[in-house]
């Protein structure tokens, strides 16, 4: 059995980190759970949204599962999320953009995983209020943080045998900055046999919603990435469908790409299915693939058939029934 750091996290993370405990269970995943968690809710009863609890038991297990934590907008608060993964210097959120169910999509052939640059960029979190009138948010590209998500891009796309690696930046304009994570970019692929394609962001927005199956591995800055993947999330089902990971050299932490959903919150009706294949991400790192290939058919078979999807695919199902069937399809 290995040790798991579980945040269940705010809004809906409790309902969808419930049922990944339920589907773990029936299928039997050599896993354990230590739940500590973080928000919100923590600091309602605590005073702290990150407790030392939890970078106890991060440290200890260097491997966690997390539901999504509320950050609030407005002065004094840093996310939570970025203070994590500066913490432990978690540099790479990658996010696999590929359908995991036969559902009504424009494209059939969308297949890309991007490479998220985690720590710095815009959300280094240098910002100053000059006056009541003014404020700055200073953005930070360095050498060294950027040549090794190119890398880590550019390694995935060698080793899984990917067509091309797609650097999207704005270096027209911000030629300082972005000018350097192209240079750093062209510098990298010269050591690959992978193709690299260059591209500003405002386009790649565009392409992708026109033409997404162009792409395939995308390395970008801690900004775009963000928003590109949520872009991403809408041509494979939506938010409730993509999952995501945070790497760093010795720890991991696996999460969704979405939010906690305040305005679905309590509900029920959460779609559980990002964070179930978030955790599949895990198990597959975890060398219990047969597991998370488990729960992927059994997420497949159950949401391409229309009569038991969940609310946002434009189904009937609640969270609870939703899983009651994977859990079947499991058991067959
Ligand atoms: P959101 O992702 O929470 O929700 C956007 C929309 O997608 C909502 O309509 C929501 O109902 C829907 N949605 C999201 N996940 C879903 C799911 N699993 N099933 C069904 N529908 C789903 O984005 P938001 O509303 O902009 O953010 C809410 C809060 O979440 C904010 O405090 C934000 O800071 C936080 N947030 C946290 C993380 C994280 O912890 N990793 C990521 C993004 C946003």
């Amino acid at each position: 059995m290995k040790t798991v750091t579980l945040i269940p996290g705010d809004g809906i993370g409790p309902e969808i980190a419930a049922a990944v405990k339920k589907v773990f269970e029936a299928l039997k995943v050599p896993v354990v759970f230590e739940e500590v968690n973080a928000g919100k809710a923590v600091f309602e009863r605590e005073g702290t949204y990150l407790p030392d609890a939890l970078f106890e038991s991060l440290e200890r297990n260097k491997i966690a599962l997390k539901g999504p934590i509320t950050t609030p907008i407005g002065h004094g608060f840093r996310s939570l999320n970025v203070e994590l993964r500066k913490k432990y210097d978690l540099y790479q959120n990658i996010r696999p953009i590929k359908p995991a169910a036969d559902l009504p999509m424009k494209f059939d052939d969308v297949d890309m995983v991007l490479f998220r640059e985690n720590t710095e960029d815009l959300y280094a979190g240098v910002e100053e209020v000059i006056s009541e009138n003014e404020a700055h948010s200073i953005k930070i590209i360095t050498r060294d943080k950027s040549e090794r998500i190119i890398r880590a891009a550019f390694d995935y796309a060698a080793a899984n045998k990917r067509r091309s690696v797609t650097v999207v930046t704005k270096a027209n304009i911000m030629k300082a900055t972005d000018g350097l994570f192209l240079d750093v970019a062209r510098d990298v692929a010269k050591d690959y046999d992978v193709p690299m394609k260059e591209i500003l962001v405002d386009n790649m927005a565009m392409q992708m919603v026109m033409n997404p199956g162009q792409f395939d591995v995308i390395v970008t800055e801690n900004l775009y990435g963000d928003i590109l993947s949520d872009l991403g999330a809408g041509l494979i089902g939506g938010l409730g469908m993509i999952p995501g990971m945070n790497k760093g050299k010795d720890m991991a932490i696996y999460e969704s790409v979405h939010g906690s959903a305040p305005d679905i919150q309590g509900k029920g009706i959460a779609n559980p299915t990002a964070m179930l294949l978030t955790s599949c991400l895990m198990l597959d790192d975890m060398g219990e693939g047969a597991s998370a290939e488990k729960i992927r058919r059994a997420v497949y078979d159950v949401l391409s058939n229309p009569d038991t999807r969940t609310a946002d695919l434009g189904g009937k199902l609640s969270t609870e029934d939703y899983v009651r069937a994977l859990i079947e399809r499991v058991g067959e």
